[in-house]
């Protein structure tokens, strides 16, 4: 362990988010439900108080100086994602409220300009309904077919079996980094390596991936990641499309309206140059230049030692649960981070977790948005335990408490 992760201070860090001092029904929060959201650090809510007060305004279309300050602080903001996941360059990063509506913007703009009738799409079986759906409906609008990359018992991506599952129709590979679900970081430079050798486009879901990866979009060798601010301790609202300039260049817009034009006349439309094309309308000003603090957080704490403190809680977590008798992990990857699945034999995933809530730990239980998965381990949901820099072991001891206090009453 390096001297930067040594000198990790988990108390500083805690005490940066306010919400985590709260009692819970009487018990101390304990908060696992970090893969759905995570919580904000105080430097973020002031950026975002801060905008409001001083220079809420439209940007980009005003002359005055609140519209210039707030056009300056977001395109500050779109330099810093670009740092952040390695850009070649800024206008490759194009703001959307999330993973979700930046998948949406990949597949409907790529319908009818990519897809054609006849191609295929294809996604994994571990994917989150935000990269299934979006593509379900673009080849039914298309008629072209989704495909899927199947998973081992233990929750890996089969790789091999993209030798023969690439073929010459599929045109696009949507997969996640990093699984909602059974935490497994995907192969992503090999899988982008056999999907370019065959001229197949590749999007990453970075949804999970962004808050426990350094992501670095040029090493990863991907055309387009995507992520949620939300989830890297940005306000809700916010996300990320990546791509390289080169597509979305050529790719038509998503959404037509103010901003994302050149020229409108009655007789046609011509539209703006990369990001601006692809968004229309206003945008969340104040969450972007948020999601500018969460960043600038994240580098002044190093994240890469954040990461590797937050590893350590993982693998205690990880193995204290082996303890309890009956729990059976969902999931188990060579290479997993940031969500532990499992249920108790016997129990309803949705009992155990409002056992827990009663101790004032929150964690998630259902199908976390991934019902193919849950269908092919044949069980209606899991409990998710999913974790972030400002969690702890002792935090951890009182999961393991409290699944046993579940256990005693439900099995
Ligand atoms: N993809 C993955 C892997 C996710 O975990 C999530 C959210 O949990 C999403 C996509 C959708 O993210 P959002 O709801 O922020 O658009």
């Amino acid at each position: 362990m390096d001297l930067a992760v040594m000198q990790y201070s988990v108390d500083k860090i805690r005490a940066d988010f306010p919400i985590l001092k709260q009692m819970i029904r009487k018990y101390p929060l304990v908060y696992f439900d970090n893969g759905a959201t995570t919580q904000k650090p105080v430097k973020v809510i002031e950026a975002v108080d801060r905008y409001y007060l001083t220079i809420n305004s439209n940007i980009h279309r005003g002359v005055h100086y609140l519209s210039n300050e707030a056009t300056d602080a977001f395109e500050q903001a779109r330099k810093r994602v670009a740092t952040f996941i390695n850009a070649p360059e800024s206008r490759e990063v194009i703001f959307t409220k999330g993973t979700t509506e930046s998948i949406n913007l990949v597949a409907n703009s790529l319908a009818g300009f990519l897809l054609k009738e006849g191609d295929e799409v294809m996604v994994t079986e571990m994917e989150h309904h935000a990269n299934i759906v979006p593509w379900q409906m673009v080849c039914e609008r298309v008629g072209a077919k989704l495909k899927v990359v199947p998973i081992s018992d233990s929750g890996e991506l089969l790789v091999e079996s993209l030798d023969s599952l690439l073929t010459e129709r599929v045109k696009i590979i949507a997969f996640a980094h990093v699984s909602n679900v059974l935490g497994t970081i995907n192969p992503v430079q090999e899988i982008c390596a056999k999907a370019h050798e065959r001229g197949i486009l590749t999007l990453v879901d970075g949804a999970q991936g962004i808050a426990h990866q350094t992501v670095d979009v040029q090493s990863l060798g991907c055309d387009f990641y995507v992520f949620s601010g939300h989830k890297m301790y940005a306000p809700m609202g916010t996300g990320v499309l990546w791509g390289k300039a080169s597509l979305l260049e050529s790719m038509p817009p998503y959404q037509g309206g103010g901003e994302m034009i050149d020229k409108v006349s009655f007789t046609g439309t011509t539209y703006n140059v990369i990001p601006y094309k692809f968004e229309a309308g206003t945008p969340d000003v104040g969450g972007v230049i948020g999601l500018m603090a969460a960043i600038d957080y994240l580098t002044e704490i190093d994240f890469g030692s954040a990461l590797e403190y937050e590893e350590g809680v993982m693998h205690y977590a990880y193995e204290s649960l082996k303890q309890i008798e009956g729990l059976r992990f969902i999931g188990d990857a060579k290479r997993r981070t940031g969500v532990i699945s499992f249920i108790l034999n016997g129990a309803h995933p949705y009992d155990v977790g409002s056992i827990l809530d009663h101790q004032g730990i929150a964690v998630r239980t259902g199908h976390h948005c991934a019902q193919p998965l849950m269908d092919r381990f044949a069980i209606p949901g899991t409990v998710r335990a999913s974790f972030s820099i400002y969690n702890t072991r002792e935090e951890v001891d009182k999961l393991v408490a409290g699944l046993k206090v579940a256990a005693n009453m439900l099995l």
